[in-house]
């Protein structure tokens, strides 16, 4: 069996984003990309996170043929293959159903700029438009609607983020259900002041460096 260290970080992130509250049952998907062998590796279709073992999680190349696995991958595995057949810079995807994301997704409104982690997904976390889930038309769509950005709101879905490997992947998902969480809840009470234009562009920049990124 190939991959094993890849496989087995698929499982942890998947037993994670249970306990950290980002999706139920077995709603959501993990993959990364692996540049130097031009394969993808996806969370199997339909099976309870804490039950997946190293041989479920399913290997592909960018065409979506099944190089090693018995299981189906996910559902959405165009959805995590368009994004790798695009964009050499991400190396994993991340789809969650986070109870206040996806709250906003189901009115298909953006997340708007009320608190500065926002400038670790973008200047706003777009919403895009419903699709069908599993479809090629979905993973265009939440292609497009990405455009630079590390996440959206899939409309009447969930959320889709991407990032240069799973640890970033994961953090931004976390990051845009505080930020949902924060939306619905401000504006509860009034109307959120947001960050103007010119503290967005600082914001941003300051995130390109954030943590122990040097350059
Ligand atoms: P899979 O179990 O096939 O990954 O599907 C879950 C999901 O979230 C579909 O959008
Ligand atoms: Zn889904």
């Amino acid at each position: 069996m190939n991959y094993q260290k890849e496989r087995q970080e698929i499982i942890e992130y998947g037993k994670a984003l249970v306990t950290e509250q980002l999706t139920t049952g077995t709603g959501g998907n993990i993959s990364l990309f692996i540049p130097e062998e031009q394969v993808m590796l996806i969370s199997p279709s339909g099976i309870p996170y804490q039950d997946i073992e190293l041989t479920d999680v399913v290997v592909l190349d960018l065409e979506g043929n099944i190089l090693e696995g018995t299981r189906k991958p996910s559902s959405e595995y165009e959805m995590h293959k368009i994004f790798y057949k695009k964009n050499p810079e991400i190396r994993a995807v991340v789809h969650t159903h986070s109870d206040y994301a996806t709250s906003v997704a189901c009115l298909q409104k953006e997340i708007p700029p009320l608190h500065y982690i926002i400038g670790s997904v973008g200047r706003s976390v777009r919403c895009c438009a419903y699709k069908t889930f599993g479809t090629q038309a979905l993973a265009e769509e939440a292609y497009q609607v990405m455009g630079a950005n590390k996440g959206i709101l899939l409309g009447n879905h969930g959320v889709l983020t991407v990032g240069t490997d799973l640890s970033e992947a994961f953090s931004i998902a976390k990051d845009i259900e505080f930020l949902a969480k924060l939306y619905v809840r401000s504006a509860t009470l009034g109307e959120p002041v947001l960050l103007s234009e010119a503290e967005l562009d600082v914001v941003v920049k300051k995130f390109k460096t954030y943590g122990q990124i040097t350059n």
